[in-house]
């Protein structure tokens, strides 16, 4: 398993320009598939120069009119991906433009998505995992809000681990996020229904109080299985999500501390002003290392389903921005 710990990529931080497709032909070789997004399609690949692996997110786009909107969208994402140097946060290598695609070479991380990962059978979830998990990603997004930059598509499938071995995430897919200028108002209109904030439904200002949010019903699944805002269709969601509408009912949260509980109560408020901030949340005292007392093994079976139902849904096309 040492060997899988050495293959995620080591590079220079460097500010990325897109270079002629051609480029890329010559100096990578694409291996096998690592992923699938709303957007693009992801591979393995391997720097011929140097024999390192990195990971190309590869967006193709049908039409002329297609290409112009598609390189906008890249370029932003590149832009944003400049901004940001973090350990906790993806970062980019290259970038390429062909007539019908562009390509994203980033960092490869070896260790999968973070859920699919506490599952797995060699792995036990405790509690004191979770605070781990919550506390790295926290870390990233309070660098990202210095920047002033939100990532507005926070979730399972978007916090992956650095290697199969160690306790490290990293935040990726920037595909959506902006940067915010405190003197003019932004609205969106997309995001993952489950995870998007009320701001977002209710066609409101956002920011990066809105991430926030999407952290609270990150860390409430995490540790339940759960997904607190679910109805049986996205309308009855958006519902729960508008009247702030959740509870700690279930079973599911027999074993888990009040201080958890406390630290979801307070990112799931409908008014973002009001919820934590990231660097609020590493002073909190759920995330404080020193209180990891509690070794109590929490059952991943509803996680196992959650999973399930990701995929069914990722799959299926359903997951349509609101
Ligand atoms: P989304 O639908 O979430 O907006 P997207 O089209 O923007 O997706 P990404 O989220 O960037 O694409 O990547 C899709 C999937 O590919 C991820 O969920 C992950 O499983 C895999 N993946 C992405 N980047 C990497 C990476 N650097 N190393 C390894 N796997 C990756
Ligand atoms: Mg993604």
């Amino acid at each position: 398993m040492q060997e899988e710990d050495d293959e995620s990529s080591l590079f220079e931080p460097r500010i990325v320009h897109i270079e002629p497709g051609l480029e890329f032909v010559t100096r990578y070789e694409v291996l096998e598939e690592l992923g699938k997004g709303r957007f693009g399609v992801v591979h393995k690949v391997i720097e011929k120069r140097s024999g390192q692996k990195f990971a190309a997110k590869f967006v193709r786009c049908r039409t002329a009119k297609d290409r112009d909107k598609l390189i906008f969208q890249v370029q932003d994402e590149i832009d944003i991906m400049n901004m940001l140097r973090h350990q906790k946060l993806l970062q980019l290598a290259a970038a390429f433009e062909n007539p019908r695609e562009m390509v994203m070479v980033m960092e490869y991380i070896s260790g999968g998505e973070l859920f699919e990962r506490v599952v797995a059978d060699d792995f036990t979830l405790t509690e004191k995992d979770c605070i781990l998990f919550m506390r790295q990603i926290c870390e990233g997004v309070a660098y990202m809000h210095r920047q002033q930059v939100v990532h507005l598509d926070l979730k399972p499938e978007n916090i992956m681990c650095h290697t199969r071995m160690s306790h490290e995430i990293k935040i990726i897919d920037f595909g959506l996020s902006q940067k915010i200028d405190p003197n003019k108002p932004i609205r969106v209109l997309f995001g993952t229904p489950e995870f998007i904030p009320p701001e977002i439904i209710s066609y409101e200002p956002i920011g990066v109080q809105s991430d926030m949010w999407s952290i609270g019903v990150i860390c409430y699944v995490l540790l339940s299985g759960l997904s607190p805002f679910m109805g049986d269709n996205d309308s009855e969601t958006f519902a729960n999500i508008t009247r702030a509408y959740y509870d700690f009912e279930d079973e599911a949260f027999n074993t888990v501390s009040q201080d958890a509980r406390d630290f979801i109560s307070a990112l799931l408020v409908k008014r973002k002003e009001e919820r934590l901030s990231a660097e609020q949340c590493l002073k909190h005292v759920w995330l404080d290392p020193e209180n990891h007392h509690q070794t109590v093994v929490l059952s991943t079976d509803k996680l196992k389903k959650f999973i399930i139902r990701r995929k069914w849904q990722a799959n299926h096309q359903v997951r349509q921005v609101a």
